[in-house]
Formats: C-alpha cells, sequence, structure tokens
C-alpha cells in the first residue's frame, strides 16, 4: 500500500515533465520549421564561366547576378551536374536555397528561366519514357537520355 502510493507520487512529476517536453519539442520543431521557410532566398543571374570551369566539379560554381555580385553556390549532385551541363552554359538561372554561415548558397531548387517562364531542367529517355535530374546514360537502358527545359507548371 505504501509502496504504491511512494509510486504514484513519484511518476505523477515525471507525467508533468514528459508533457511539458513534448510541448516544447513540439513548439521548437514548429518554430524551426517557420524559421527554415523563412530563411529560404531565391537568387537570378548566369554562371561565372571560366577557362577552369570544368563539369568533373573541382571548382566552385559562381553566380554572377545582375548588379555584379559573386555568390558561390553548392548544392547536391543532381544541382551540381545541371549547373555544370555546358549546353545550359548561356541560361539564366533562379535558385531557390539558403545561405550558409560561410557565405556559400545551398541550391534546394533551380530552374533555367526564358522570357519570365522558370523551367525545370530534365534528362529525358525515349525509349524508357523516363526523366532523371542528371545529365549522360539512362539507369535502365544506357542510352544516352536528351536534356528536356519542362515549363514549371
Ligand atoms: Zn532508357
Amino acid at each position: 500500500m505504501l509502496n504504491s502510493d511512494r509510486v504514484v507520487i513519484v511518476v505523477r512529476p515525471f507525467g508533468m515533465i514528459f508533457r511539458i517536453v513534448v510541448f516544447a519539442v513540439l513548439l521548437l520543431t514548429s518554430s524551426l520549421v517557420v524559421v527554415l521557410a523563412a530563411d529560404t532566398s531565391i537568387l537570378r543571374g548566369v554562371l561565372q564561366v571560366d577557362s577552369k570551369m570544368d563539369t568533373e566539379g573541382s571548382t566552385s560554381l559562381v553566380l554572377l547576378d545582375a548588379t555584379g555580385r559573386r555568390t558561390t553556390l553548392y548544392g547536391d549532385l543532381f544541382v551540381e551536374a545541371q549547373l555544370r551541363d555546358r549546353r545550359l552554359i548561356e541560361r539564366q538561372w533562379e535558385l531557390e536555397g539558403s545561405f550558409a554561415s560561410d557565405g556559400r548558397f545551398e541550391i534546394y531548387k533551380l530552374f533555367t528561366v526564358k522570357d519570365g517562364q522558370r523551367y525545370r531542367v530534365t534528362y529525358y529517355c525515349e525509349i524508357c519514357h523516363i526523366y532523371t535530374h542528371e545529365p549522360g546514360r539512362c539507369m535502365c537502358c544506357q542510352e544516352e537520355t536528351e536534356l528536356r527545359e519542362v515549363p514549371e507548371s
């Protein structure tokens, strides 16, 4: 009898602490999501092309905006492969992402822009009828894929 009373006394405050912790976690994660969304910026410009610009990925990608400001870019494998696609070297880009603490810009989404319309960069295999996000051979039949810029709908 005495023992179960003690258990109740011990459990109750823990239950309260647990609820407070859950509430705090919910509060933190929801505010984090808001911060992330508010942090997303859009950069527009062209890639700075120099003789060292390569498709291997050993030089950094740099965006040159209309005011002449240069921003070093980075992103996942697909993002980098699309930006380094030589067929797209003259394109105007619109990049969604956020600035890292070192001043570089991390790209989440990228679009080419033609006549004010945003296009997604895709690579299409006519044999398999599949789209991929990376230039090169089809992952399925190994034939060369075709670059297609698809209007964002
Ligand atoms: Zn294929």
